[in-house]
């Protein structure tokens, strides 16, 4: 099976790479259909799967389902513990919709925050004045869902800490001492993005990265994650692997290939899921590996997901984020780990070995026929 990262590896803004269409074209037979499980696996979280799926059919002239694309905040339809609480919901694009697909029942928008309590939203000096009557009350919140970088930093910002700081009720003054912090679900933890800019933008991480320090200056604490999601966390390989299967008619799948363009998403999130499946596969007792990695996983999701591939590989391309600086001596080497360690999320373990890609190659048709090539003993189109 291969899971495909997007954007900088098939798409750069809005635009096909030339060599994505002829890489999919090698894995489609005459009737357009796959030959082999594809997951289409990015960060991007700002729409539904459906729609996702339509835009990549059209773009790259393949047939793509729904079922064939994992978003960052796919997984979260199997944490089905949070589905019946209040969430506030954070990002931009059908946030409503995205949570309510997902299965969450109770969905508060900061707009709705925002304008149940006018008073709380004072940095546009242009919008403070507009002190509105609230239509309704709206019910504590019980979780928040982080599902990618808003637009107006600001306002969520500080809704954002007002109903942390007050446990889920911001109409409240903050209490400081309490020892239980709201669960918060995060999605996309990219730090930076390959757009049509010259060089890499602003990603989710970034607010992440922003909203932690708030956090840490005013509570006085870390901020904790009830669970991160989107690549690298280990849920999402599960998730994502758990999708490839269900092509291959819930057949094992031997070997994964993951071809993406960021070091520490891509290549971190691979690597480290091909070392669960080899622990995985010394233990007797599967499931018990299932909290090894970043973020908190809630077990008995994540338990239906039983992963079962011998083994994840790792292609890097350069295409995207990932820029190679040549030639590369071995202090050179190294000193791109550590700038590709530095836009690693809070709660990554930092290990170099983690972002050594198995392969490096110059684009996703190089990886395709790599990949080809390497199966052309099993696998004959
Ligand atoms: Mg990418």
């Amino acid at each position: 099976g291969v899971l495909f990262d997007v954007d900088g590896v098939l798409l750069r803004g809005g635009s096909v790479l030339p060599a994505a269409q002829r890489a999919l074209r090698k894995l489609v037979d005459k009737d357009n259909h796959f030959l082999l499980p594809v997951v289409f696996l990015t960060n991007a979280g700002s729409c539904q799967r459906h729609h996702k799926a339509r835009q990549l059919s059209h773009l790259l002239e393949v047939q793509v389902t729904p079922e064939q694309v994992v978003l960052s905040h796919s997984p979260l339809q199997m944490m089905t513990g949070f589905h019946q609480k209040c969430v506030l919901v954070s990002g931009q694009g059908p946030v409503t919709d995205i949570a309510k697909s997902l299965g969450f029942q109770k969905v508060v928008t900061m707009e709705q925050l925002s304008e149940q309590h006018p008073l709380l939203d004072m940095v546009d000096h242009n919008r403070k004045a507009r002190v509105q009557s609230s239509p309704q009350s709206l019910p504590r919140i019980e979780a928040i869902i982080l599902f990618g970088e808003p637009i107006r930093w600001e306002t969520n910002l500080q809704l954002l800490l007002d109903v942390l700081l007050t446990d889920g009720s911001p109409a409240a003054a903050y209490h400081l001492q309490s020892p239980l912090q709201l669960p918060v679900l995060a999605c996309n933890m990219d730090l930076v993005w390959m757009a049509d800019a010259p060089s890499p933008r602003f990603g989710h991480g970034m607010f992440l990265l922003c909203l932690e320090s708030i956090y840490k200056k005013l509570a006085g604490r870390e901020l904790e994650y009830a669970a991160l999601l989107g690549k690298p966390s280990l849920l999402t390989y599960q998730y994502a692997e758990h999708q490839l299967r269900l092509q291959n008619h819930n057949h094992t799948l031997s070997t994964i290939y993951t071809v993406g363009d960021n070091l520490m998403t891509d290549i971190y999130g691979a690597n480290l899921y091909n070392r669960y499946l080899a622990r995985q596969h010394a233990m007797t007792t599967s499931t018990k590996a299932v909290a090894q990695g970043i973020g908190s996983l809630v077990k008995t999701e994540a338990e239906q997901l039983v992963s079962s591939a011998a083994q994840c590989r790792s292609i890097l391309v350069c295409t995207g984020v990932y820029k190679p600086h040549p030639p590369l001596p071995h202090h050179d080497r190294s000193s791109t780990i550590a700038e590709a360690m530095s836009c690693g999320h809070r709660d990554q373990v930092l290990e170099p070995e983690l972002v050594e890609p198995h392969h490096v190659v110059e684009d996703v048709e190089a990886a395709v026929d790599l990949l080809l090539q390497e199966n052309s003993v099993t696998f004959q189109p």
